[in-house]
């Protein structure tokens, strides 16, 4: 680990930022944007190894934010840069898909219960606004349910900001509560017989919250509900899937979706998301157009392969849940041990930590603060994110600076 820089060496993250704010409107875009980003937090890194990023002034953190979800192996993981390598020199972009194309959609039809077919887009937001096209081409219907405060994408029937949405974009949407099946059924029955689409996310992480998982008796009625309706159950695992069960989050719950919808960890950091569909949908998904000229790309899915078939074969999930139980268990110790309430919450690979009396995740921001000055990378409002890389001796370094960290914390009131 690298020791803090001496005060008068100039920030190179800093005067990154000034010539950003320069020649990129409001300095970064999106949830990067720079005035989202904490003072005192990096804005820009240089390289990653494992479980540490390195930012670009040359500081090294234990990252417990993986690329916000992408790094489920540790970053640079050699087996999948090994298989991007090898794509790379036979090239990347053709007049049409390579062959990974059809054995990563083998992959995960083999590797997910529900589906009998996979297509790949890009990003998240592509995934599931494939999902709600093929919900409404195979319905012919309009209406989508959607959880109040769910992040499903930053395109404009679900984008968390207004700014720039039209009333019109947003007028087939209508709002339930996770977990609540009232109110679930309140939806439904505005939509009537124009109901398309019911989608949930794997588990319920919205930022600066205490997460839920399924309720299985919520899952069970959002089943039975898009059964009686014809209209498709989609689940958003872009952020969750492949962290607590290979098969799908919703496994958890014995429900099974007809859409879900994959990204982030599916391939290691490379770009690429997948929506992946049972049989009834297929005719739906096969009519519809949606594509990107870079969706057809060998590189991402080789690395995809590779990703997929590492996670089987090192029972990701139970790994993920173990360490990231070690991590929480700690964490509240030392919590506890310096006067401090803190509440961790989602399951144990996905972790929010919030502190009790801190409405506004003030207190979090300065906790999180002197965890990066001891190498340690958190978040104070959004879940973090467990790897492959993060072992024993990665978690108990990195509990090592978060006891700095609490001290330090404490040492202010
Ligand atoms: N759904 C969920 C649950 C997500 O967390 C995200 C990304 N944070 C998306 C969809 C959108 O994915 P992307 O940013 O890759 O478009």
């Amino acid at each position: 680990m690298h020791a803090a820089p001496s005060p008068s060496r100039a920030s190179i993250d800093q005067a990154l930022r000034e010539r950003s704010q320069v020649v990129i409107p409001g300095g970064m875009w999106g949830h990067q944007r720079a005035a989202a980003v904490p003072a005192g937090f990096p804005q820009f890194f240089m390289s990653g190894n494992g479980a540490t990023v390195r930012d670009v002034d040359g500081r090294d953190y234990i990252d417990f934010m993986c690329s916000w979800g992408p790094i489920i192996l540790g970053h640079r993981h050699p087996g999948v840069e090994e298989a991007v390598r090898r794509q790379l020199e036979l090239g990347e972009c053709f007049d049409g898909p390579t062959e990974n194309a059809v054995v990563l959609a083998e992959t995960l039809v083999g590797m997910i219960p529900h589906a009998s077919w996979a297509l790949f887009q890009k990003n998240g937001s592509d995934a599931m606004t494939s999902c709600v096209t093929i919900a409404r081409a195979f319905t012919g219907r309009r209406k989508v349910l959607v959880a109040k405060d769910a992040y499903h994408g930053a395109v404009p029937w679900c984008s968390p900001s207004l700014v720039g949405v039209t009333s019109e974009d947003r007028a087939h949407i209508i709002h339930f509560t996770f977990n609540d099946t009232r109110s679930l059924e309140a939806a439904a029955a505005q939509a009537g017989d124009d109901l398309a689409a019911v989608i949930v996310s794997g588990f319920k992480h919205d930022i600066g919250r205490t997460q839920e998982l399924p309720e299985p008796e919520f899952a069970k009625a959002a089943r039975a509900l898009c059964d009686q309706a014809g209209a498709a159950l989609i689940v958003d695992d872009v952020r969750a899937g492949f962290r607590l069960d290979l098969g799908g989050s919703w496994e958890l719950t014995g429900v099974r979706p007809d859409l879900s919808a994959y990204s982030k960890a599916i391939a290691n950091g490379h770009a690429l998301s997948a929506v992946a569909g049972n049989d009834r949908f297929r005719e739906a998904a096969a009519r519809i157009f949606v594509t990107g000229s870079f969706w057809y790309g060998g590189a991402a899915m080789a690395a995809s392969i590779a990703t997929l078939n590492e996670l089987k074969r090192l029972e990701a999930p139970r790994f993920l849940k173990r360490a990231g139980t070690r991590f929480a268990n700690g964490l509240r110790e030392q919590a506890q041990r310096h006067g401090f309430q803190l509440n961790i919450s989602g399951p144990p690979a996905m972790p929010v930590m919030l502190f009790e009396d801190d409405p506004d995740a003030a207190i979090g921001e300065i906790f999180c603060l002197e965890a990066l000055k001891r190498g340690v990378y958190l978040h104070h409002r959004h879940n973090m994110f467990l790897s492959l890389a993060h072992t024993d001796e990665v978690i108990d370094r990195a509990l090592d600076g978060t006891e700095g960290a609490f001290a330090a914390l404490a040492g202010r009131r």
